[in-house]
């Protein structure tokens, strides 16, 4: 008994890349997430990734689920191989859906034949096999249009694969055919979303987290730590890059006027977050902001950050309500962690009133009171690593 995947990555995100390149990213990618599992051999074939593990013992209801979070995959199934023997596709076929096909009403068989070799063709072997079926199952009926149970046998060069309805993947491009990005994560509901939607884009992420201790807990870096794992399902590996904010929180507290606290930060933020980006090689920022959700995302406070950076700043979630974005983060498992009542360094010494309308001019004469080099070379030199475990 032999089960493989058989993956499909879909013709419309091969269309503006170079097919052969974004499939070997596919293929790696898939290799890396599977790898604790077990060792798999890959061959590509008429449109379709064969998943082949290499032993026995292996688990391929979790390779599946592990398969089902990569990007770049539009669909996959679980197949059982068969020799390409009318009567070993018999076997296998009731001995892989027999469980499905006992609990259903209604089944239907489809067949392809790539291999023209084969003696019989498909709508011989389509209605050979569902006699067999009815031979053995007798409560159930064909329905051509609407069956509960697919079976489906695709008879290819080497062998026969026999597998049910396919399942969706996650979509997207393979992360990596995009470039890189810097993700400024927080450890709120948006910041994970919006890496999660540039990483299906094909983007490979870094995080960027601020901590302002002891304003902030070691308790609040750990949810962080513990959001990145879960995205980690779908971005793959990815580093975190954890700056200390504290002195620079401080000197703002201490030396700007408080309405324009918010503002001045999240250009310190946004200044250091280009500079680690530039470093490991980012050509983007992202942010999880959404115009009007809180007085930094007016249109003019984002104005006011955007000015200084130079790289582009991603805000895939810019024009979706918290609704959206909480369906989302519940897809993706990251809801339940993100709403843990932790400090963000965001809102420590946020003032009553902030701006919501800030002028760049009495920003700019505002910062004119900090040493700011100095403070973001200091807290650059204050970063600490940490490699997200996936
Ligand atoms: P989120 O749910 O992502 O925290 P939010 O609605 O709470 O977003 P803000 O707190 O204003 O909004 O943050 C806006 C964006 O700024 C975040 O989405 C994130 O990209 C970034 N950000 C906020 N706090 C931090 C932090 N401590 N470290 C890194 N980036 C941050
Ligand atoms: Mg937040």
């Amino acid at each position: 008994m032999k089960e493989i995947i058989l993956i499909k990555t879909g013709e419309i995100a091969l269309k503006g890349l170079n097919k052969s390149t974004f499939e070997d990213v596919l293929v790696k990618n898939t290799k890396w997430r599977l790898h604790e599992l077990g060792k798999f051999k890959f061959h590509k074939a008429q449109s379709t990734i064969y998943c082949e593990p290499q032993s026995d013992d292996i688990d391929m209801d979790e390779a599946c689920r592990r398969v089902a979070k990569v990007f770049g995959i539009a669909a996959f199934s679980l197949a059982r191989v068969a020799e390409k023997d009318f009567d070993d596709i018999v076997k296998e076929t009731l001995d892989f859906l027999g469980e499905e096909l006992e609990f259903a009403k209604t089944f239907k068989v489809e067949a392809k034949r790539a291999d023209k070799n084969f003696p019989m063709k498909s709508p011989e072997i389509c209605r050979e096999l569902g006699g067999k079926i009815l031979e053995k199952y007798h409560h159930l009926k064909v329905d051509v249009d609407n069956p509960e149970v697919l079976v489906m046998v695709e008879v290819r060069e080497k062998s026969a694969y026999i597998h049910g309805k396919q399942k969706p993947g996650a979509g997207g491009i393979p992360i990596g055919t995009s470039g890189k990005a810097a993700i400024l994560i927080s450890g709120g509901i948006d910041s994970p979303v919006a890496g999660y939607m540039m990483a299906k884009r094909g983007i490979e992420l870094c995080g960027v987290h601020f901590v302002s201790p002891p304003y902030t807990s070691d308790r609040a870096l750990q949810k962080v730590v513990s959001l990145m794992e879960k995205m980690g399902e779908y971005c793959g590996r990815m580093k975190l890059f954890v700056v200390p904010f504290t002195k620079i929180q401080e000197e703002i507290r201490d030396k700007c006027p408080e309405d324009l606290f918010t503002i001045i930060m999240r250009r310190f933020m946004m200044r250091i977050s280009q500079k680690i980006a530039r470093r490991n090689d980012c050509g983007a920022l992202i942010t999880g902001e959404s115009v009007g959700q809180v007085a930094s995302q007016t249109m003019k406070a984002i104005a006011c950050t955007d000015i200084v950076c130079d790289l582009p700043v991603f805000r895939p979630v810019i024009g979706m309500d918290k609704r959206e974005i909480i369906t989302i983060a519940h897809e993706i498992d990251t809801f339940e962690t993100s709403i843990l009542p932790y400090e963000d360094c965001c809102t420590v010494f946020t003032p009553k009133h902030p701006r919501t309308r800030p002028k760049l001019d009495q920003v700019e004469a505002a910062e004119a009171a900090l040493d700011l080099d100095e403070l973001i070379r200091e807290a650059i030199d204050g970063i600490e690593l940490i490699e997200i475990k996936r």
